[in-house]
């Protein structure tokens, strides 16, 4: 009965043998969960009214002209509360952990969305909350640190390591060890040892169910292209699992292709060659790391794409070609963002404009009675001070100057 966690030679569970039981706990209250038709009805009258599904799908009239080739629908996972896919993951997360009987919830963050999401989701559950953060990301995120503080949780800074995203998510491990009785550690992606990954893209996985639904009735047929950003890779595989069988749908995940070809410049683990096979954060996975194991500095535009390792199940998929891995340059990212800003009034997320910036170059080859479907899977909102920079827009340097000057001032 019990599952391996492995999807061919990709996954497994390298965990401290302390934290056994409640792994062990985890995974019996998330495999009686899938069996269980009141928990998903639970979930989705949830989502329904303190989210926003079933989210849309958008057509996109004015990109598809703009380009004159497939027709562009955009599922729109930026209408979820706290503006993107995240809620999907963590509102399941908080349901398990009520059902195990626990009151602390702990994750890790880099970019701080996925901090946001699980204060949010602690508060409304009426959980303890503590996030870990890389101290760089602290000073680097300082409106999502403010966020989760006025939610109620405790954001601790990690100064180990490079003090970013695996420097967390190994702080987090350290707590959930001791304090494992009363507290559940929701991880934040479809990566990590099992069963997160599956857990996640199975609370991921309503995206793809109502998009293939939704995409039939709206456009008539399925789309021969489904577009996804991957950072750890959870909006993809919900996307993904909605066509997983649907054989003639073909299936683009994109990476942060950052500045271009070259390690240490990109975050690209199964679209470049750069990444090799490793066991690291207990899972086994493709990694930017050296011939040593030393994970390597990755860049990115985007903070939620920055990550060295990439879902289990997605290097699975990348190995048997069910799912074609790009990279999108961060130059491409920002003008496929301006552009969809400007002819949809549509604000996507600088992780999400990697799907868009893909899209954007195959959509004019395609034929106009072609679909293809992309996941918006956040809005932009978060990302002001990065973009006005990319920009460079004068007025909201001016902005930044004039507000440093009144606090220096005061
Ligand atoms: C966090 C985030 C991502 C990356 O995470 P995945 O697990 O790969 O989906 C992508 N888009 C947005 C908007 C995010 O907030």
């Amino acid at each position: 009965m019990k599952h391996s966690g492995y999807h061919s030679r990709f996954g497994g569970a390298f965990i401290p043998e302390i934290l056994q039981t409640t792994f062990d706990e985890l995974e019996i209250a998330y495999l009686t969960a899938k069996d269980d038709p009141t928990f998903w009805a639970e979930y989705m009258h949830l989502m329904g009214t303190y989210s926003c599904r079933p989210t849309p799908i958008t057509f996109a009239e004015n990109l598809t002209n703009h380009f004159g080739g497939a027709q562009i629908y955009i599922k729109r996972e930026d209408l979820n509360h706290t503006g993107a896919h995240k809620a999907n993951n963590v509102m399941g997360q908080g349901l398990l952990t009520k059902r195990m009987g626990k009151t602390r919830v702990i994750a890790e963050t880099g970019a701080g969305q996925h901090g946001v999401a699980t204060a949010t989701m602690a508060a409304k559950f009426g959980f303890d909350c503590t996030i870990y953060m890389g101290a760089v990301d602290v000073e680097r995120q300082r409106p999502n640190v403010f966020w989760m503080e006025q939610l109620g949780a405790t954001v601790v800074p990690v100064t180990d390591g490079s003090g970013t995203l695996k420097d967390a998510i190994n702080e987090a491990f350290r707590d959930w060890v001791t304090n494992m009785d009363n507290t559940h550690y929701a991880l934040g992606t479809a990566c990590g040892p099992y069963p997160f990954p599956d857990m996640v893209t199975w609370f991921q996985s309503v995206i793809g169910t109502e998009a293939r639904e939704q995409i039939q009735t709206y456009a008539g047929r399925l789309p021969s292209r489904a577009y996804a950003c991957v950072g750890g890779g959870s909006n993809a595989m919900g996307l993904f699992s909605g066509f997983m069988d649907d054989k003639e749908v073909e299936l683009v995940g994109v990476e942060a292709g950052g500045r271009g070809p070259g390690m240490g410049e990109h975050a690209a683990r199964l679209a470049y060659d750069d990444a090799s096979v490793g066991v690291a954060q207990g899972y086994k996975t493709y990694f930017l790391q050296d011939k040593d194991g030393q994970m390597q500095e990755t860049h990115s535009i985007s903070a939620g794409l920055d990550y060295v390792g990439v879902s289990p199940i997605l290097a699975h998929l990348h190995e048997t070609k069910r799912v074609r891995f790009e990279a999108a340059e961060d130059k491409d990212v920002v003008a496929a963002m301006s552009l969809t800003i400007k002819k949809e009034g549509l604000i996507p997320a600088l992780e999400t404009s990697h799907a868009f910036a893909q899209a954007f170059k195959e959509a004019p080859e395609m034929d106009k009675d072609e679909v293809i479907l992309i996941n918006q899977s956040g809005r932009a909102d978060k990302d002001i001070f990065t973009v006005a920079d990319a920009l460079k827009d004068p007025k909201w340097e001016e902005f930044i100057i004039a507000k440093a000057k009144e606090y220096s001032n005061a």
